[in-house]
């Protein structure tokens, strides 16, 4: 199945709740507009290297579109565009002023030098920077791309556009960048797992997770879970997984992480396990944060934990999510649980609009707030109508993105 699949799967069983109709389900899936551009660069050794660079913008019913901008080799405009409807109903299920959208490049950024990178990203914004800007569409990172590459999209948009802060966000904190934006998908994923073991009458302190993925989400998730006292069992990077039964030494592993490049590769300290068999472990809560459809109809079945927080975007696909709800585990869908990050960009693009600089106690606290809101709104649709968190999450998204279009209008 192919990740745009899954995500209208999701889209259409939530839009059959509530009687959507045909023409306004049609409405609603269809991108605004997709680009495509070519992104040529001369490598550090003279030879030509070409790559295509996306930017789907998905639905500004109720406000610019935003979005994260991936380097990954797996990317493709299937990817892109499932990615960006996802968006449309991340930033409608938090109740932010946004749109949705999202954009890649099929690169492995750990392949090419750093000033590589910086001429892609640079070639790249060349292309598209006619069609995004502050009021209309602001990438933001994803896997493979950091604060440093925002800020190179944010300097190439200027000389475009002139001083535009707003244009994108992540930023480093030095260049009009948000304390704690770094920090906030996790912080927000942890948030929502802290409720979710509350809501399932489960205590912190006696819960172990398992995460897969290690770079910005997993690891500050990590963090967050270790400080709440949660016992963190295993982790997991491209190179494999790491796992102690009596709980890893997470200021020990996010110490050797940031010595060897945010890699976990030859960390000693815990017992050696694969990716897959990560997923499988024996634990109270499993958090995928790397890559989208990791769980399967093959896998589904062998997933022990009865609580699965979705913070990476899509990591199960609707045949296991079938199999995970008829076994009565509790998913936190993505649109939810990784909305932190997107919920810390639109605080950004506000300060930047306001020039006026947040602290972080200030953007911490709102976004506790806003994550504990939408968690418990989503927790209580589902209870209402006895319907999944992924459903509920879905009806609230459709609903409020569908209020918008029609109060708009479409001619
Ligand atoms: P990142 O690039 O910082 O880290 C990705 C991690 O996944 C790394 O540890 C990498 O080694 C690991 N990984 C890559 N391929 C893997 C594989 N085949 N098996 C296991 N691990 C693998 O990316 P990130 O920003 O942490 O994003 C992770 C996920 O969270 C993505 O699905 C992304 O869309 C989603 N997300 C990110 C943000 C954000 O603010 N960064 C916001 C919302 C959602």
């Amino acid at each position: 199945m192919k990740a745009i699949d899954a995500t209208e799967f999701y889209f259409n069983r939530a839009a059959d709740f509530i009687d959507l109709s045909e023409n306004v389900r049609r409405l609603l899936i269809t991108p605004k507009r997709e680009v495509q551009v070519q992104v040529a660069i001369e490598r550090d050794n003279g030879e030509i290297a070409t790559y295509i660079g996306y930017r789907v913008q998905h639905n500004d019913a109720r406000g610019p579109m935003k979005g994260g901008l991936r380097y990954h080799p797996d990317v493709d405009l299937d990817e892109v565009r499932s990615l960006a409807a996802l968006m449309t109903w991340k930033t409608a299920v938090v109740n932010i002023p946004y749109g949705g959208a999202k954009g890649g490049i099929a690169i492995d950024s750990a392949r090419v030098s750093p000033r590589e990178l910086e001429r892609i990203t640079r070639k790249f914004i060349d292309g598209i920077h006619d069609v995004i800007g502050p009021d209309t569409d602001i990438p933001a990172p994803d896997m493979g791309t950091n604060d440093k590459v925002m800020a190179w999209i944010m300097n190439q948009y200027g000389k475009y556009h002139g001083f535009s802060p707003a244009v994108v966000t992540g930023k480093p904190v030095e260049m009009h960048g948000l304390p704690g934006r770094e920090e906030a998908t996790g912080r927000g994923v942890g948030t929502v797992t802290l409720k979710t073991l509350s809501r399932s009458g489960r205590k912190a302190a006696q819960s172990t997770v398992a995460i897969q993925g290690f770079g910005n989400v997993g690891s500050h998730t990590a963090k967050f879970l270790g400080d709440a006292t949660c016992k963190v069992v295993a982790v997991s990077d491209v190179s494999g997984g790491y796992y102690r039964a009596a709980g890893l030494d997470l200021p020990g592993v996010l110490r050797y992480a940031l010595q060897n490049r945010g890699a976990l590769t030859g960390y000693k300290d815990a017992e050696h396990v694969t990716n897959e068999q990560l997923l499988e472990l024996e634990v109270d809560v499993l958090i995928p944060a790397a890559l989208g459809g990791v769980l399967t109809k093959e896998n589904a079945d062998r997933v022990k934990a009865p609580i699965i927080i979705e913070a990476a975007n899509g990591p199960i696909y609707p045949a296991a999510d079938d199999i995970l709800d008829k076994r009565g585990v509790v998913v936190v869908p993505d649109i939810l649980a990784n909305a932190g990050g997107v919920t810390a960009s639109y605080f950004e693009w506000v300060q930047n609009r306001q020039h006026y600089q947040w602290g972080m106690n200030r953007v911490r606290q709102e976004l506790d707030r806003v994550m504990s809101e939408s968690f418990e709104r989503v927790w209580e649709l589902s209870v209402e109508r006895k319907v999944s968190l992924r459903t509920a999450a879905y009806i609230l998204g459709i609903g409020r993105v569908g209020r918008a279009t029609i109060l708009g209008g479409i001619s």
